[in-house]
């Protein structure tokens, strides 16, 4: 999983990534892996025809009278072409060898796939889903940089001019949180409201719309319940 940098405890990721956040899609990547380890563990539980178990080479384990740490990994087949080092076995052998032990030996395939799934996949954070419908939506949509912002419009071109009513150039989700004049009473009591948080914690668009995963729960709720605040107060979108 390609999250990259780390600025401020906040991962900052690609909009594809984004997407994948917001929606809770599984790459093909991974759902290619999750299936060939579904797989890999049917057969070594016997719920395959024994023509596949003959696929999978032995453990490590077997072909020696001492105990290795990596006794329970699966001998990984030698590869001298990339061609056969993505094959099924080979590959698939890979994926489990990286698998922690506790994993490999659930004992029923749906607690193995809960566990592979939640190791694999980037699960959608549970506060994103928090709060009243519509002003839900128009927070995932600065968070998206898809709102209906004149900077956002613009960019889709629906708009031609990204600039504010207030005589700003550009009307982005950083300048109607943190910049606009029509918004400095709102602005304040957003500021003072998170006085709680911690010094690592920076006060920005980030952190508004995305919460952060060095907070709680609790605390990211809290969080979204002012930037609802200030986006109900600013009526700067139509609330129904
Ligand atoms: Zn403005």
């Amino acid at each position: 999983m390609e999250a990259a940098r780390i600025i401020t405890g906040l991962p900052i990721f690609t909009n594809t990534e984004y997407l994948y956040r917001e929606t809770g899609w599984e790459r093909l990547e991974e759902r290619r892996t999750r299936r060939k380890l579904q797989l890999c563990y049917n057969i070594q539980n016997g719920s395959t025809p024994s023509y596949l178990l003959d696929l999978i080479p032995p453990t490590i384990q077997s072909t020696t009278i001492y105990p290795l740490r990596n006794g329970n990994d699966i001998i990984v087949p030698f590869c001298r072409l990339s061609l056969t080092r993505d094959s099924f076995v080979s590959a698939t052998v890979r994926e489990w060898n990286n698998l922690n032990l506790s994993v490999r030996n659930l004992d029923t395939l749906s607690k193995f796939k809960k566990a592979i799934r939640s190791s694999i996949s980037m699960p959608i954070p549970r506060h994103y889903s928090y709060g009243p419908r519509k002003l839900n939506i128009i927070l995932t949509q600065l968070r998206c940089n898809a709102s209906f912002l004149n900077y956002d419009l613009c960019k889709v071109k629906i708009l031609s001019n990204a600039s504010c009513n207030c005589g700003a150039p550009c009307e982005n989700s950083h300048h109607f949180f943190f910049d606009c004049d029509k918004y400095t009473d709102n602005r304040e009591i957003i500021f003072n409201s998170l006085n709680w948080l911690p010094s690592n914690i920076n006060i920005d668009v980030n952190l508004l719309t995305k919460g952060s995963d060095l907070l709680t729960y609790v605390e990211n709720i809290t969080i979204f319940k002012h930037a609802f605040k200030y986006i109900k107060d600013s009526k700067r979108f139509t609330i129904v």
